[in-house]
């Protein structure tokens, strides 16, 4: 086990670069830029290499030759020289102006962007105040202006360009600074004696290179586009030397007689803007982590359900009945089993404690149960979900929308990611409310004060009315459970409700959770890595390894003897106060990769009572005494598992 965690590591950069590749040439459009305009540049490299005649030398009697004429491949213009030379010659030199100019914009603009971002105050005030005067003028007027201070000529017109293109960097770039700079690892660097100058390159600087190249995959098109403009103008390069804006605009002379001299250059200048953009939008969409996992598409409704065939109900009337439940991430070629067959059930008005390691697949239990697992990648690959009865994951998606939030309702573990920023704690609770209930504003609003005086908020009445941000973790935990309770539904499914708060906020949480489970009659499927909070709560527990339950039973039992041997070690895991200097016993080894289990008990490898046994076949959920059962093919108990 030991080795195989070690060997990934030094192998993970190649997949990303491969992935980058992978996901760019998936989008075809994105791929056939890039082929066209690597054809383009190639060409335009090569030209002093092919057997070009002189793009300059003239010879008026062979002046407006048609394409395909001897000689000369595309024809000639209105002084006969070869308009294929022309071309390649203006291309390669509409590339480079256009490149430069986006290079320099980007570093005029990046360095503007970071400094006023990084120093903020009145630097900032300076600096965006000028940026803001630049783009106080329509751009290309701009632009028409500084080549008219400056004079007509190639190097005015690039110059030009780049200058009214710097707003756009200057921009973008502070705003992605400034919520840089003042994140922990700048303070962090600032604490270690960095210099500004220091943090600006090694802190800030890699973090903003994406947005940066992303900025001017978009923009090098426009700016090629902006310098073609200027010299069909006349401002830009002057003959005898073209670019393919200035043989475009000679060619417009004779537009109607003989159109080829101009739709040569015009059909190349829209080929490398197509291809341009393009290309920077591939980079873009590849270059975007969310969408590296997720394919290029936004999350379904609901995940998607691809088994074969739907197990027949239990016997067991429970309130929430999941059987054999397989919920898989397909990410490009690898299958990452997350749940291999999660089977449990809550009663009407129990609380289930569902318990495991992170990464044993609880959150992903929990949000397979109402279809909440992001598709593409999830897939729930077989199994079942009833709800008193009735079918859910195959059920249409307007009777799962009316179980979501109503019947059955969830609490997540950071309050404050969840609770919209923008929005007062009361009106997303009347938005709760109303979204299953068509009642009043003022009905839904006197019900939300109601709840959150349930869920024990002090000053409730003006509570109502605080962003979340202005309350405490432990405040806004309730709000989230008040939110849970709105509908008066019958089940909560509850994923480490506590465990981003201190202890002490936390036992007040597991008290108030337990009393409005009694006084309500709701049932909790309550998730959790610790055993301390199962055993103030629970009623049952479930304990999950590698995406399986390995052991349920009733609490007491469970933690009083535990028959599974990672129970065992879990429960050694737990420190307990005053009991002097016990040793604390960490499980040796990790959890096994969810796309390689090994064969037999996935807990083997780290398990100190394996035997050759359990390392082949499939080692079922067993009976063990009348209400437990265990996934081991030799439990450990006191008892010796009786009736087993
Ligand atoms: P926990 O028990 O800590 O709540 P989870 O249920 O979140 O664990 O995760 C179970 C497994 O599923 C983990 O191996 C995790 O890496 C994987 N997983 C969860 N979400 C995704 C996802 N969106 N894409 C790929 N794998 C995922
Ligand atoms: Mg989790």
């Amino acid at each position: 086990m030991t080795a195989g965690d070690v060997a990934p590591t030094p192998q993970r950069r190649r997949p990303a670069a491969g992935a980058f590749l992978k996901l760019f040439l998936r989008n075809r459009l994105a791929a056939a830029g890039a082929i066209l305009l690597t054809a383009v540049v190639l060409l335009s490299v090569l030209a002093p290499l092919l057997p070009l005649q002189d793009p300059y030398a003239q010879d008026t009697a062979q002046k407006f030759l048609r394409p395909f004429s001897p000689g000369h491949l595309l024809g000639t213009d209105h002084l006969g020289r070869d308009i294929l030379s022309r071309l390649i010659w203006g291309t390669r030199l509409s590339l480079v102006v256009g490149l430069v100019a986006s290079f320099g914009a980007a570093f005029f603009g990046s360095v503007i962007g970071i400094t006023a971002g990084y120093f903020g105050g009145r630097t900032d005030n300076w600096l965006m105040r000028a940026i803001d005067m630049l783009m106080a003028f329509p751009y290309i007027l701009l632009a028409l202006a500084i080549v008219a201070a400056l004079g007509p000529g190639l190097v005015n017109a690039l110059i030009a360009v780049a200058v009214v293109n710097i707003p756009f960097f200057a921009r973008n770039i502070r705003g992605v600074t400034v919520t840089l700079a003042h994140k922990e690892f700048v303070d962090a660097a600032r604490l270690a004696g960095m210099t500004d100058l220091r943090i600006m390159v090694s802190e800030i600087l890699p973090n903003v290179l994406p947005v940066i190249v992303i900025a001017m995959s978009t923009t090098v098109g426009w700016m090629i586009l902006e310098t073609a403009g200027l010299s069909f103008l006349g401002l830009g390069s002057q003959p005898p030397v073209a670019d393919l804006g200035s043989m475009l605009g000679e060619g417009r002379n004779a537009l109607i007689t003989d159109p080829h001299a101009s739709i040569v250059p015009g059909l190349m200048i829209f080929v490398i803007v197509m291809s341009v953009n393009l290309l920077g939008d591939g980079i873009r969409d590849a270059l975007d982590p969310r969408l590296r996992s997720g394919a290029l598409t936004r999350p379904m409704a609901r995940t998607i359900v691809d088994r074969n065939a739907v197990p027949q109900p239990p016997a067991d009337p429970a309130l929430l009945n999941v059987q054999e439940l397989r919920t898989e991430f397909r990410v490009g070629s690898r299958t990452l089993k997350a749940l291999s067959g999660v089977t449990l059930q809550v009663r009407p008005g129990e609380c289930l404690g569902l318990i495991g390691e992170s990464g044993s697949g609880k959150s992903v239990t929990a949000l397979s149960v109402m279809g909440l697992v992001a598709s593409p990648p999830g897939v729930i690959a077989g199994g079942a979900v009833r709800y008193a009865g009735t079918e859910v994951l195959g059920a249409p998606f307007s009777e799962l929308r009316k179980l979501r939030g109503d019947r059955i309702s969830y609490i997540f573990q950071d309050p404050l990611a969840t609770l919209h920023p923008l929005y007062r704690v009361g009106d997303q609770i009347v938005e709760a409310i109303q979204a299953h209930h068509a009642v009043s504003k003022s009905k839904a609003r006197a019900r939300a004060l109601e709840l959150l005086e349930a869920v024990r908020i002090p000053n409730a009445s003006s509570r109502i009315d605080n962003f979340p941000h202005e309350l405490s973790g432990g405040m806004r935990q309730r709000v989230g459970i008040a939110m849970a309770l709105v509908n008066e539904p019958d089940l909560i499914i509850a994923d480490e409700p506590t465990t981003a708060l201190d202890v002490t906020v936390q036992a007040q949480i597991l008290s108030l959770l337990d009393d409005l489970r009694r006084e309500r009659g709701v049932a909790i499927l309550f998730i959790t890595h610790d055993f301390g909070v199962v055993a103030q709560l629970c009623d049952r527990i479930a304990v999950m390894y590698a995406g399986r339950i390995v052991e349920t039973g009733p609490t007491a039992a469970i933690l009083a003897d535990p028959a599974h041997p990672y129970t065992r070690r879990l429960i050694a895991c737990v420190p307990e106060l005053g009991e002097g200097q016990r040793e604390l016993h960490a499980i040796p080894g990790l959890p096994p990769a969810v796309d390689d289990l090994p064969p037999g008990c996935a807990f083997a490898p780290r398990c100190d009572k394996a035997q050759p046994a359990c390392r082949t076949g499939e080692i079922p959920l067993d009976a063990f005494g009348s209400e437990r059962a265990v996934r081991c093919l030799f439990p450990e108990s006191d008892q010796a598992g009786g009736a087993a």
